[in-house]
């Protein structure tokens, strides 16, 4: 068996249910905190101006978005790494994030 899921299977039975939810809760409220920071704004900022304010795929420069190449929730690490961002419209987001979605589909 992985690595990973004989740590899962450790985590559950070491693990009161209350325990996991109040953690799981803990981490969610970092999320939300950490999504408003003043310093995700300015990761934010700094992602923009590194990619001349405009969509990195199409050069669209309405209404900008910078997406996370790591995923925000599982890499929380990365969260503020520049390296880690890309500025996308709106559009271009959107299909990211499904193509994204469906490969992970499709993988399983
Ligand atoms: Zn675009
Ligand atoms: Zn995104």
């Amino acid at each position: 068996m992985a690595e990973k899921q004989l740590e899962i299977i450790r985590k559950i039975k070491s693990s009161s249910l209350d325990k996991l939810y109040s953690e799981y809760i803990k981490y969610q409220t970092n999320c939300r905190t950490d999504r408003k920071s003043a310093k995700m704004k300015n990761w934010k900022k700094k992602v923009l101006n590194r990619d001349n304010n405009k969509c990195v795929i199409c050069s669209d420069n309405v209404i900008l978005e910078v997406h996370h190449i790591k995923d925000f929730f599982l890499y929380p690490n990365l969260r503020f790494d520049v390296n880690n961002g890309i500025t996308l419209c709106v559009e271009c987001h959107k299909k990211l994030h499904l193509i994204e979605r469906l490969g992970e589909i499709q993988n399983d």
